[in-house]
């Protein structure tokens, strides 16, 4: 039983309405491995970084049970950075600078001991990389779960769409689903993706939540409404994190069970929005979690009588 995320661990530089920062830590992969190891510790990375990046980051994660084997740091070389600057709705964002850096060249090795894995997380990087670690596996994971944005479709359309047709899951949020599908209406949209090959997909909405998806379903979860939201950078990741850990926490890949899955990733994504970078993800404890999962029950619990 294991899980690997596969990712980009990165620096970015964040302007929100509240404030600004100078490189900080991020990267697809590093929230998403952060939020899933609140649930699940058999957990591997596969990613590159630069010789610049903090050794402290990467002891962190190696304190949260994240095996590091598959990380390669790449001597003289600088790690992927990324500067975004949110519009004041927070929901829209503007992409400013993407230096590839370690990614231009990263050829993606999968450790001898994940080529078996049972749960995979393809974490937004380029399609091309995603695949090169499908070829890898020597085995079929009992789920693959995919995420990826705009940059990638606006570059490499025909590598995703071969990527997309194996695995099980895709995540997006909803102007990417539009952009890849070409329809305005979600629902519609949501046919034709499935129609790509995703058995299931989970398209993100930011504070209005987020939609699942199979062929003959629909379920929705809501975004918790927050007094702060300081920066929803990484909120998607830290999504797709809570979704696939407590997937792989209970082993159960069901519609049903993915409904929870997604209430879980909501209650990640809500932490990770109160503070700048990972910050809030790093001293969560299992308590915090339980406490924000059940304002999410109460929030949409109600008794309806229907006579
Ligand atoms: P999210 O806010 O969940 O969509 O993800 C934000 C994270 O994605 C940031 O920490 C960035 O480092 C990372 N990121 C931004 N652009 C890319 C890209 N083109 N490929 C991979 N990761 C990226």
């Amino acid at each position: 039983m294991s899980l690997l995320v596969v990712g980009t661990v990165a620096f970015d530089a964040i302007e929100t309405p509240f404030g600004k920062t100078d490189k900080i830590v991020g990267g697809a992969a590093s929230y998403i491995a952060l939020a899933s190891s609140y649930f699940y510790k058999h957990l591997s990375l596969v990613s590159v970084v630069g010789d610049d990046f903090p050794a402290s980051f990467l002891d962190t994660l190696k304190s949260k049970g994240v095996d590091l084997t598959g990380l390669q740091i790449k001597k003289g070389e600088k790690s992927f950075f990324w500067r975004g600057r949110y519009h004041n709705d927070m929901n829209s964002r503007d992409t400013l600078d993407t230096q590839l850096n370690v990614l231009e060249s990263f050829d993606p090795i999968v450790p001898d001991n994940c080529k078996e894995v049972d749960f995979l997380m393809l974490g937004n990087l380029m399609p091309l990389v995603q695949q090169k670690v499908l070829d890898q596996l020597t085995k079929r994971p009992k789920l693959i779960v995919l995420d990826t944005m705009n940059f990638w479709m606006d570059i490499a359309m025909d590598e995703l769409m071969k990527t997309l047709a194996q695995i099980d899951v895709l995540t997006i949020n909803d102007s990417e689903a539009r952009q890849l599908s070409g329809e305005y209406s979600l629902v519609k949209a949501a046919q034709k993706i499935l129609a790509m090959g995703p058995k299931v997909l989970v398209i993100k909405k930011g504070e209005h939540g987020a939609l699942l998806f199979n062929k003959e379903e629909v379920f929705f979860a809501p975004a918790l409404p927050l007094e702060d939201v300081f920066d929803p950078t990484g909120a998607g990741d830290s999504f797709a994190g809570g979704f696939i850990g407590y997937l792989a926490k209970t082993q159960d890949i069901s519609f049903e069970n993915m409904k929870r899955a997604i209430i879980f990733g909501s209650a990640m994504a809500s932490f990770t929005v109160e503070k700048f970078g990972t910050e809030r993800l790093l001293n969560l404890t299992d308590k915090d979690v339980q406490d924000r999962v059940q304002e999410f029950i109460d929030l949409v619990q109600f008794d309806i009588s229907l006579v």
